[in-house]
């Protein structure tokens, strides 16, 4: 699920001129990857992060602003190469697709950059955010956003924290945590493993078609998540010996 929330920095005069040299050398390393990518012709997003793995940190960027700039590159070039297929840029060997086909991808000085939120923190009772730049870290720059748009935020935040909260806790605890994957836990029958939709006649009800094992089907669920979690505990620590 992707969420979109639009908010509108407001920055003073030193931080907005950060800002934006941030984003021109984000831009200035993403040309370099753009011409290693050309030159080598290595091009996936993956692949052209081990090639010039180093040198848009050693240009000034951090690590996560370092690899979006990449996988930009390895973007640009992968809409490229759809357009060139589809013979946007003209039949092959017309004279306009030799000349795009001849120069590396060239991206903007001021080309939208993508930062995680690793490089955010939110103090959203503030309104303020604050962003790695390549200046340092710029504190509790203000922001503006509509009150839905605040709501949406804060709720995610919410949702972004409790799992590291859970993990956290649980960690002091000595509890150990295992992130199961969810996909068919509410399908599958926890008796003998059979998945079908129609084991489910209805929202409160799992009813197995393949061996008869029935109960509530909030229970069912919470038995495959729990056998998962015993499968995935013994794949981690089986990981631990080998070490
Ligand atoms: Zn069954």
């Amino acid at each position: 699920m992707k969420l979109v929330v639009q908010v509108k920095l407001l920055p003073d005069a030193a931080t907005q001129a950060a800002l934006r040299e941030t984003l021109v050398l984000c831009n200035r390393a993403a040309n370099h990857a753009s011409r290693r990518a050309f030159t080598t012709g290595v091009k996936g997003k993956t692949s052209l992060q081990r090639v010039v793995y180093g040198e848009p940190k050693a240009m000034g960027l951090s690590a996560q602003p370092a690899i979006h700039a990449i996988r930009k590159v390895a973007d640009a070039y992968a809409t490229l190469k759809a357009n060139l297929k589809a013979g946007n840029y003209g039949p092959q060997g017309s004279r306009r697709r030799a000349a795009v086909e001849s120069t590396p991808v060239r991206l903007r000085k001021d080309a939208a950059q993508p930062f995680d939120d690793r490089c955010l923190s939110w103090q959203l009772d503030a309104r303020t955010v604050s962003i790695w730049t390549a200046r340092g870290r710029c504190g509790r720059i203000p922001f503006a956003c509509s009150p839905a748009q605040l709501d949406m935020l804060t709720r995610y935040r919410r949702f972004a924290q409790l799992g590291s909260f859970i993990t956290y806790k649980a960690q002091r605890c000595g509890v150990p945590v295992v992130h199961v994957d969810p996909a068919y836990t509410s399908k599958g029958c926890s008796a003998c493993g059979h998945v079908d939709d129609r084991n489910r006649p209805d929202q409160a009800t799992f009813a197995c078609t393949s061996c008869g094992f029935a109960e509530h089907a909030d229970v069912n669920a919470a038995r495959n998540i729990a056998a998962r979690g015993v499968a995935g505990w013994a794949v981690s620590h089986a990981a631990d010996d080998a070490a």
